[in-house]
């Protein structure tokens, strides 16, 4: 029988779609290469954790997982809304971020619509787009930065949406306050501009803008933000967007009925009370970003400065994949070629403990 008896019904969109894959989880790092202890860097996980708040919540609320969840995330809906200062009628919450990604494609393109973004970006702004048969238009970084004005000029050709990660991966680089001003200023009143900021809390730069205060005069904006990052709930899957209420009425059209669970929500509520959790998050990650960046430059290597919570950096000093000689001794990183960056490394920062291990295991690499 033939392997490839069901790709005539599947459609042709998603054929050469290539299979995400999140590299390898600590557990088969040990095993493969008979370590004790394994430091994994590769995801831009809190390596705090989760705070000890929202643990907490999404324990007690196992007992009602007999139930389904509330559709509409009513407590974490009106929590965050005060938290944010928008009103409950421009929240969406998604199965992570990633799943809105996902719903935008399937509330606002047809086939052949054109989705403008980065190049290198985040892998799902173009798979999710490529699954919908969207066409995907690439504009390239400058010197590890968006080309907003590039990007701009793209959209101006006919776009349904632009897309913008900020601070952005894989670099770690942010799009200022002039640089959204400019888009909202110029691109077309009908082109959505998905303002991703999965990694805003890290930002410290007093260029990031405030991108909610845009919102009002701008029913094209939509912010993107997750709970996988700064507030530890990356295995739970929970996100959110913040727009207009009537492209959240769209997106709600085409949101499945349950697609954040119960334990999601608790947890990303009670995570919202932590403010302790979220200080230490972010200055363990400061301290982690500034450590990183000098002690990698010292060893050689050429950083790109990060306002996220991982660093990018290139290392044509050494010949071989210093991935691969990294994670033979136990620090699992993301290799550059699969982030449209080959040559370098992309690496989360990790608590002080770990950054130091790092640092001392790249030295001997360079020394070996
Ligand atoms: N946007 C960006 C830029 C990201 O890097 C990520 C996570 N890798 C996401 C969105 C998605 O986050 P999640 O689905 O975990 O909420």
């Amino acid at each position: 029988m033939s392997e490839r008896k069901f790709e005539g019904i599947a459609r042709a969109e998603i054929i050469n779609l290539p299979i995400y894959s999140p590299g390898l989880g600590s557990e088969e790092v040990k095993r493969r290469y008979k370590l004790e202890e394994v430091i994994k860097l590769a995801s831009n996980e809190n390596p705090l954790g989760p705070s000890p708040l929202a643990v907490e919540a999404a324990r007690k609320e196992l007992s009602n997982a007999n139930i389904y969840p509330d559709g509409y995330c009513g407590k974490l809906r009106e929590k965050l809304s005060r938290r944010i200062g928008v009103s409950p009628d421009s929240l969406f919450f998604g199965n992570g971020a990633d799943e809105i990604i996902d719903l935008i494609f399937l509330a606002f393109f047809n086939k052949e619509d054109n989705a403008v973004m980065g190049d290198p970006t985040f892998s799902s702004f173009y798979l999710s787009g490529m699954s919908v048969g969207a066409k995907i238009i690439y504009v390239p970084l400058e010197k590890y930065r968006h080309d907003i004005e590039g990007i701009v000029n793209a959209a101006k050709k006919g776009a349904k949406a632009i897309f913008v990660d900020s601070p952005h991966n894989p670099t770690g680089t942010i799009a200022t306050r002039e640089e959204l001003e400019y888009a909202l200023g110029n691109v077309p009143e009908d082109t959505l501009i998905v303002w991703d900021e999965a990694y805003g809390e890290y930002a410290e730069d007093g260029e990031f803008p405030q991108s909610i205060s845009y919102l009002e005069d701008h029913p094209n904006l939509l912010i993107l933000r997750t709970f996988s990052k700064i507030y530890g709930l990356a295995g739970l899957r929970i996100g959110y967007a913040i727009a207009d209420s009537e492209i959240i009425s769209l997106l709600e059209r085409v949101r499945p009925p349950f697609n954040v669970n119960l334990v999601a929500q608790a947890a990303a509520a009670a995570a919202l009370d932590d403010e302790e959790h979220l200080r230490a998050s972010k200055e363990v990650n400061r301290e982690g970003r500034n450590y990183l960046h000098g002690e990698l430059e010292k060893m050689g290597f050429k950083v790109v400065p990060s306002q996220a919570n991982f660093v990018l950096f290139r290392f044509d000093h050494l010949t071989s994949k210093l991935s691969d000689r990294l994670l033979s001794k136990g620090v699992i990183v993301r290799d550059g070629t699969s982030l449209g960056y080959p040559g370098y490394v992309r690496m989360t920062v990790g608590t002080p403990e770990q950054n130091k291990k790092v640092v001392s295991v790249l030295e001997k690499i360079i020394k070996e």
